[in-house]
């Protein structure tokens, strides 16, 4: 019985699944995927043909094509083991160790291009002068014909090394894992299905290691590394989502097969289908659904141009139970295999771009960003733009709490070196020089930005607000949120001061001065600030769940809206007479045209078009007798505080204050 599946012969021989299932479809064998199983004859065929490689250095046939075919001369398959990067002589000038072509090689170490390509033969390395060598490759060639390598340059250490790179198979460009967003309708299943991969498939802490938390993990599978994007599981990050797929390669769609297709679940879709990523159904909680509860779920997703392959669409549908851990494995093989059809490069030679994920300050290190890159090595040292402000990587950190010196793509890491806080969702672009100072404003106002930021209405009334989180994250979905509020109650909401840590002093007497409400996520009350709120009489909320605190402001603003006053016209009259009477003052005499004129009143004078005066109505009568309001039709006489200019003719307006309630 056939129990050896193709990429565990691949990784035997350090080649690609792609090379053992070509060989294996030459020798007659059916293969679909690198998962399949092979027929034992099958893999005695492949161990002959590889019987004579080592680990680290395997020849294919190809790779003994003489060098006069270079047309179509295939990539660089050797493997060259590398020496360990303390001989590699490393200096601040030196070259700069990227793949390249031979050739480039040869001009940019004056190395004669012979002395190259017969060192590469001797390696079993077939190249040409236009082939491109890996970095590895370089980095050794380097080594052997004693050329210095730039020191922000380094190697990879082995243990920074991701595994996917562990078989490189095309130059230039190198396989990499996929970055995966988890998208759907709040309480289907997200954070639980993130929690249970992170569970099952991430290794916990490493000996003297401590995890970091990075917004982002490495599951590690039987078939392959997946990085998973790590967003807060409420419907207020829905925002960072938007981000977080454009920085994602595939999308799992979760939807609860209990509840179905829900608004989120649509709004989730409609950004995947935009990004035009490829999508992966979860259909989740299927320990407590009937199955024609999940047939339900495909059948409303294809009203949504997602149909399940077994219907002859295009889009895998995966059953599973994120909390029991059921299905969720053939989950993360359906991601492996759609990031396989994908063809997934990193272009190593290419600038480095990477997304900000999350951000924060840390004691020692300031303000950090954590990041996912797409292509090329960030090092320690690189210069780097990232939105709003720029720095140089002074420190790079792995999810286990390592070091680095080079990132690869894909892997998330967290950085160090920013000038200010990065935003997340940023773009991280590094810069060949030193850049110029992206935002005066961002670097002065270091860790913490002041901003003001209207939403709703033209009404009076603001809601004002100082808020603190602990993550620029959980900061950056608590102001998208707050514009859904401020829009849906149609509300002024400023939020006065937003800042990142514990509610400090400072906090408190900001939202004193301003008259603000003092609101924190995820953070700690100093003993001070705690006091000083005290004798301020300032309420401090702090709360663990965002939907929570998200609640508190709403119904906050509710509460506001009900005292609210707006001004409301309820009548006009026209001035027919003035009076200039002695002790009292001048007074307008009118008839009401329409709606009616209150004692309460302010009124608006206009003469034409022209808005001539504004006052409170001092003192309306009818009839010489003091009246509360006159109605239309009827006479009256009215004294108006700060306007005596009166003209016949003159139009007014006559308003109140109402307290709204809805
Ligand atoms: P999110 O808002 O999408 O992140 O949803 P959560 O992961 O917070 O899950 C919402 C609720 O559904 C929680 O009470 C979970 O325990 C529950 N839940 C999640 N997955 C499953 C599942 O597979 N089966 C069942 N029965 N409940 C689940």
């Amino acid at each position: 019985m056939a129990t050896t599946r193709v990429y565990e012969l691949a990784k035997e021989f350090g080649i690609s699944s792609k090379e053992v299932m070509q060989r294996l479809r030459h020798y007659g064998f059916e293969i679909a995927t690198h998962m399949s199983f092979v027929p034992s004859d099958g893999v005695e065929r492949i161990r002959r043909d590889f019987a004579h490689t080592t680990g680290t250095q395997t020849v294919s046939a190809e790779q003994k094509l003489d060098l006069s075919s270079q047309k179509s001369a295939p990539s660089v398959r050797g493997r060259v083991s590398v020496p360990p990067v303390a001989s590699i002589p490393v200096e601040e000038e030196g070259l700069v160790v990227t793949p390249m072509t031979v050739g480039e090689f040869a001009e940019r170490t004056h190395v004669l291009l012979s002395d190259i390509i017969i060192s590469l033969l001797r390696n079993s390395i077939a190249a040409s002068k236009n082939q491109v060598i890996s970095e590895e490759q370089v980095a050794w060639l380097a080594q052997k014909h004693g050329i210095k390598i730039r020191s922000k340059n380094v190697l990879p250490s082995t243990s920074a090394e991701p595994r996917s790179y562990g078989t490189r198979e095309t130059v230039g460009g190198v396989k990499r894992q996929p970055v995966v967003v988890i998208v759907g309708h709040v309480d289907h299943g997200k954070t639980t299905l993130l929690d249970t991969i992170r569970k099952t498939h991430v290794a916990s802490r490493e000996k003297g290691g401590i995890t970091q938390h990075l917004g982002a993990y490495e599951a590690t599978t039987a078939h392959g590394a997946i990085t998973f994007l790590d967003t807060p599981g409420h419907a207020a990050f829905s925002m960072i989502r938007s981000r977080g797929v454009q920085g994602a390669d595939i999308a799992v769609l979760v939807v609860a097969a209990d509840d179905g297709v829900k608004p989120q679940t649509v709004e989730a879709l409609k950004i995947v289908q935009q990004s035009e990523i490829p999508l992966i159904v979860a259909i989740n909680k299927i320990d407590k659904a009937s199955t024609a509860q999940i047939e339900s779920v495909k059948r409303q997703l294809t009203n949504y141009g997602v149909v399940p392959e077994e219907w002859g669409g295009q889009t895998s549908f995966v059953p599973i139970s994120a909390r029991l851990d059921t299905g969720v494995e053939a989950l993360l093989e359906g991601i492996i295999l759609q990031a396989e059809v994908m063809e997934l490069q990193a272009d190593l030679a290419a600038p480095v771009v990477g997304f900000i994920l999350e951000s924060h300050v840390e004691k020692g290190l300031g303000a950090v960003g954590t990041i996912v890159t797409r292509h090329g090595i960030l090092s320690v040292g690189d210069y780097f733009i990232a939105g709003a402000t720029e720095g140089r990587v002074t420190a790079m950190i792995n999810a286990q709490g390592k070091r680095l010196q080079s990132l690869y793509p894909a892997i998330p890491a967290k950085i160090a070196g920013f000038s200010s806080m990065p935003h997340v969702g940023d773009e991280l672009i590094v810069t060949s020089e030193k850049p110029e100072r992206v935002s005066r404003m961002a670097s002065q106002l270091g860790t913490e930005r002041i901003r003001g930021m209207m939403v709703g209405t033209d009404t009076e009334k603001q809601i004002r607000l100082v808020i603190k989180a602990d993550t620029a994250s959980s900061l950056e979905a608590i102001m998208g949120s707050l514009g859904l509020i401020g829009e849906k109650l149609k509300h002024h909401i400023a939020v006065i001061y937003e800042g990142i840590g514990s509610i400090t002093e400072n906090d408190v007497v900001r939202a004193a001065d301003a008259k603000a409400h003092l609101y924190g996520l995820h953070v700690k009350i100093e003993p001070n600030a705690r006091q000083l709120a005290r004798q301020r009489h300032i309420e401090v909320h702090v709360y663990d769940i965002i939907y929570r605190l998200l609640e508190s402001i709403e119904s906050l603003a509710e509460q506001e809206r009900v005292v609210e006053k707006v001004s409301k016209k309820v009548g006009e009259a026209v001035v027919l007479k003035v009076f200039d009477i002695k002790k009292m003052g001048i007074i307008a005499g009118a008839q009401v045209k329409s709606g009616i004129f209150s004692r309460d009143g302010l009124v608006k004078i206009f003469r034409g078009k022209k808005l001539v005066g504004e006052g409170l109505i001092k003192s309306l009568q009818r009839d010489r007798k003091s009246v509360k309001e006159v109605h239309t039709g009827y006479e009256c006489a009215f004294l108006v505080d700060n306007f005596e200019a009166w003209e016949e003719g003159d139009r007014v307006e006559c308003y109140v204050q109402t307290l709204v309630t809805a």
